[in-house]
């Protein structure tokens, strides 16, 4: 498969630049087994594009802080699947060695939920990935093609501590082992902090062990009591946080990455660190591209489950439709912040019917349409929405402006289809051009309701034979089992609406 035009830039955090996209694509050799491993793979199709997103913690439901990352991230592979790059999306569980501190004191978020509900920290671990994937599932954010959990990958990661040590970046103190950042002088280099200032803004309790306070865990002793803890050569412990998302990112993608995903809120320590794990250890660059997503705020604030001004996804769920909060999410940038109102949602409802209304009233009009194509103001129309989607798209994935092509699309089809006429070949040439640039590229589902539970194509057709009951009560004269049917059609959330041309209808 070849890729398709396009001329897509993206914003690098790294070099603080926006950069055209230019994966490394390398051939594949001996001495980097997961280059060869996805050399190996049976798919044949564009260039290989490796990318990691730092997935979720999973000691509790996932809010919608987390929706605004992983539905950026699910449309950018989605946009690159598109043009044609072969992506392979690796995405984190972290069920081990997330500490509330950064500085590396504080407890095991895991264990500390495990402990409340006194079940086993594996326990808490299983139950809050798979309800994860099932909100996430319900937000059509397509799965990572892996999701390594950082408790599967504790000999890879304590042979990588290992070889920090022998190289000289790394010392044991007391069963820890801490990165030293003193011989590594590029610390600092992703987040623009220079070593001098995080000794400034240092705790001094957490830097008893450390010998210098931004030095951070690569293995912590275990304390007595802790569950989560395995053997290691420097005795029973477990994996610091950063460590993982290097280990597991190499493993699988190859010692350097195209792109790197995250929330803009872990840039320091988190990738920071990462950085510096891997390429101490490996002497290459670790991330091609470092793309961080901005966070929800509300009121200005950021929404965060330490500040307890969070909503989860399954209670904003019981108010808005999972595609409505998509749609919400999509309508600012990924680089600026998302403010959450209730109001700001409304008016994600109304932008996300305009769309499936445009869809359905196509696929209404397409049940009889005559047969034929070639209208020439269809077919332009479709060529101007996809130039202007992916114009959007190509500016380091402007969803916001891509949406607003949409729309335009929306309008100008409910306009043609209105006007009556179209063949069938031309009502399809729309459907699929909706399809494609709201449903595969943007992944919000418009055929099926908002819910995403019934199929709008049954529901359409059953409102369909409703009307026509109604139509012919009225002819009978019949106005009060007339008014019934509309009454009943709103009860159930669909409005009636006479016009010249006859009935239609739309979701309240
Ligand atoms: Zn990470």
């Amino acid at each position: 498969m070849t890729i398709r035009e396009n001329n897509l830039h993206v914003y690098n955090t790294l070099t603080r630049r926006r950069e055209k996209f230019e994966p490394l694509s390398p051939p594949a050799s001996a001495d980097s087994p997961g280059e060869a491993r996805l050399a190996a793979r049976p798919r044949a199709a564009g260039p290989r594009v490796g990318m990691y997103v730092c997935g979720p913690t999973v000691y509790g439901d996932a809010h919608l802080g987390h929706a605004k990352s992983y539905i950026s991230f699910d449309v950018i592979v989605r946009y690159l699947r598109y043009l044609g790059y072969d992506v392979t999306y690796v995405q984190n569980v972290t069920d081990v060695g997330h500490l509330t501190d950064d500085a590396d004191a504080g407890e095991d978020k895991v264990e500390k939920a495990a402990r409340a509900k006194k079940v086993h920290p594996m326990q808490i671990a299983e139950q809050f990935t798979r309800r994860y994937f099932e909100d996430m599932d319900a937000l059509n954010v397509l799965r990572p093609d892996i999701s390594p959990r950082a408790s599967g990958h504790i000999v890879e990661q304590i042979e990588h501590v290992r070889k920090l040590i022998e190289r000289g970046h790394a010392y044991e103190a007391n069963g820890s082992v801490y990165f030293d950042v003193a011989s590594w002088p590029k610390y600092g280099r992703l987040s623009g902090r220079s070593v001098d200032e995080m000794q400034a803004g240092a705790r001094v309790e957490s830097s008893a062990e450390k010998r210098h306070p931004a030095d951070f865990a690569l293995w912590k002793r275990a304390e007595p009591g802790h569950i989560m803890q395995w053997p290691s050569p420097w005795g029973m412990g477990y994996p610091g946080w950063h460590i993982e998302c290097t280990v597991m990112g190499q493993k699988y993608l190859g010692e350097t990455l195209d792109i790197h995903g995250g929330g803009i809120e872990n840039q320091f320590p988190h990738h920071e660190d990462e950085i510096a794990q891997a390429e101490a250890a490996s002497g290459k660059p670790f991330v091609k591209y470092w793309l961080h997503n901005n966070m929800v705020t509300v009121g200005g604030q950021k929404m965060g489950k330490s500040l307890g001004n969070f909503l989860t996804l399954r209670d904003a769920f019981e108010k808005w439709p999972p595609m409505v909060i998509r749609l919400f999410i999509l309508q600012s940038h990924y680089r600026s912040p998302t403010d959450f109102s209730p109001e700001a949602l409304e008016a994600a409802r109304a932008g996300y019917e305009r769309l499936a209304g445009a869809a359905a009233a196509i696929a209404k009009a397409a049940t009889g349409a005559p047969d034929g194509d070639g209208d020439p103001k269809v077919a332009q129309l479709i060529q101007d929405a996809r130039k202007r989607f992916a114009e959007a798209m190509d500016d380091d994935f402007n969803t916001p402006l891509a949406l607003s092509a949409l729309f335009d699309l929306a309008r100008d089809s409910n306009r043609l289809v209105a006007s009556g006429g179209l063949g069938k070949g031309s009502l399809e040439a729309l459907a699929a051009a909706l399809e494609e640039l709201a449903g595969d590229v943007l992944g919000l589902r418009l055929k099926a309701s908002a819910g995403g539970t019934a199929d709008v194509g049954i529901a359409a057709a059953v409102v369909e034979i409703f009307i026509e009951m109604r139509a012919e009560a009225r002819k009978a004269k019949d106005f009060k089992r007339a008014d019934a049917i509309r009454d009943r059609l709103a009860e159930a959330g669909v409005l009636l609406e006479d016009t010249p041309d006859g009935t239609t209808w739309r979701i309240k």
